[in-house]
């Protein structure tokens, strides 16, 4: 597949596409305003796929960052892919609805392009989004839950035979904290060492001319794999969508493959003991 930065939609199996990359908005750093900037540099720059959620906190921004280059003439709204996410405090089948409704409102949109779970852990039903009982314990929720679940995937994280699961029945990733995400500590497993620290990265950047990040990026993006990298710095939006302009080899994408340590960045380490936690099984 001839991926370039003006046309890098790869098909998905019920006819629609989805572009190859898109920009994350989760950010622990609530600023709003360099989120709406973020958001229209990113459009500019090429991207046309948003990966944001209810709650990020952000979407109301996301929205106005979009319609901002609408109004331009930039993009029409076909031309921009939207994912949305259903928190676990709304996954009763009736709050379903209202929670997308919120995420549209928010966004100032009459749809998005697509709407996942997540995370399979559902939380006490309500408005509140991190509920937590009078000593401070999560409150989890026991929910019949379809398990639908997207995946980190990068290259300490390879996921072999879910790939190779997943294309023989025609069905795309998309990879979270395809950078090795900002290391939050709430949510991240900091014991694992920096990727894009990494000297393989490091070194195959200088052959390439490209950065720990790009090549990290490229990797993903040669397996078929969409890649959401987040950031809210101008020159780092631009350098995470600099990825088509070349390959590496199929050599180089063997020398990557052996950086797989199997461990997840995203451990959601405060939720282990909630019976649906995803990770114990093997994917
Ligand atoms: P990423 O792997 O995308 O890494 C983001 C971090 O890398 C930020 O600190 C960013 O900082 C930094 N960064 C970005 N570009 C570069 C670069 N070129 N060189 C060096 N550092 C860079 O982590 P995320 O965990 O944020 O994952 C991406 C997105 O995936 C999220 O924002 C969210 O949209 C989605 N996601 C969804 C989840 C779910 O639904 N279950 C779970 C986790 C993520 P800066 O902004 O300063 O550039």
């Amino acid at each position: 597949m001839n991926l370039t930065a003006n046309d890098h939609r790869i098909p998905l199996n019920d006819g629609n596409s989805i572009p190859i990359i898109g920009l994350g908005t989760y950010s622990d750093i609530k600023t709003k305003d360099l989120c709406t900037q973020s958001v229209m540099t990113a459009i500019d720059i090429g991207y046309r796929h948003i990966d944001g959620a209810l709650a990020y906190g952000n979407e109301h921004e996301v929205g106005k960052a979009i319609h901002k280059k609408m109004a331009e003439g930039k993009v029409k709204r076909e031309d921009i892919f939207y994912c949305g996410k259903l928190w676990p405090t709304f996954f009763m089948p009736e709050m379903v609805r209202p929670a997308l409704e919120e995420t549209l409102n928010n966004l100032q949109l009459d749809y998005i392009d697509l709407y996942i779970i997540e995370t399979p852990m559902a939380l006490k039903p309500g408005n509140n989004l991190f509920p937590k009982d009078e000593n401070g314990h999560w409150i989890y929720h026991d929910i019949n839950l379809c398990k639908t679940w997207e995946v980190e995937c990068h290259p300490y994280f390879i996921q072999t035979k879910l790939l190779k699961f997943c294309q023989s029945h025609d069905i795309v990733i998309v990879a979270y904290s395809p950078l090795g995400t900002a290391r939050t500590p709430e949510w991240v497993n900091l014991e694992l060492p920096p990727m894009l620290k990494d000297p393989l990265l490091i070194s195959l950047g200088k052959k390439y001319n490209k950065s720990p990040a790009q090549i990290s990026l490229r990797f993903n993006v040669q397996r078929g794999i969409v890649v959401i990298p987040k950031s809210f710095d101008a020159g780092r939006i631009k350098e995470n969508f600099q990825i088509f302009d070349f390959m590496l080899t199929d050599e180089d994408m063997q020398k990557l493959e052996a950086l797989n340590k199997n461990i997840r960045f995203v451990l959601m380490k405060m939720w282990t003991d909630h019976p649906e936690y995803p990770f114990h099984d093997e994917y």
